[in-house]
């Protein structure tokens, strides 16, 4: 139950809602959905940031990942754009989009994020890489965000993420 199970769920329930995907260098994990991301390589990522096609990119524990600038013709066609991305993108859409409404996702705490990522199947080296991003990340992350969840109960994380969403479209 990672951020991609979070978001994938907001968008079915909300038809107005639209979920970016993300380029990425990093390999597809045994199990992960083939659209999980647009898997690319080193040159093409660096192609695409040379011409401008990123609104926002980064590199996370040795892997290039980056939001697409949306087509223009519209695929998200109106309705509220969805990016799960890390701190440092987070940063850079702020800073493009003041009105981005942010909301940082915790697990509930580092044991249990531990044990979420091993039980996914990654690697022991790549899971500790992980936790340790993670501890910098957050505070970073805490003083960025417009909003905080604990993805403690996976239901209970999608109804909090709704009502924040639902109340910053009020305002
Ligand atoms: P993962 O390898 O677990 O799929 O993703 C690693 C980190 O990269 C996660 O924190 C995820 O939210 C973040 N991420 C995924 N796509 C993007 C993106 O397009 N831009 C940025 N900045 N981060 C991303």
């Amino acid at each position: 139950m990672g951020k991609g199970t979070i978001v994938n769920a907001l968008v079915q329930r909300d038809p107005g809602l639209w979920l970016s995907r993300s380029w990425t260098t990093r390999r597809q994990r045994p199990g992960e959905p083939d659209d999980a991301y647009v898997f690319t390589t080193p040159d093409r990522f660096e192609a695409k940031i040379a011409s401008g096609g990123f609104l926002e990119w980064t590199e996370f524990l040795g892997n290039y990942y980056g939001t697409p600038v949306p087509d223009p013709t519209g695929n998200a066609d109106g309705r509220d754009v969805v990016l799960e991305i890390e701190v440092d993108g987070a940063q850079q859409v702020k800073r493009q989009f003041p009105e981005a409404v942010l909301i940082f996702v915790l697990p509930p705490s580092r044991a249990e994020q531990e044990r979420r990522l091993r039980e996914r199947g990654d690697p022991g080296d790549k899971v500790l890489a992980r936790l340790k991003k993670a501890e910098l990340e957050e505070p970073i992350g805490r003083s960025l965000a417009d909003h905080l969840v604990i993805n403690d109960d996976l239901e209970q994380t999608i109804d909090e993420m709704m009502t924040i969403i639902s109340a910053e479209r009020a305002r």
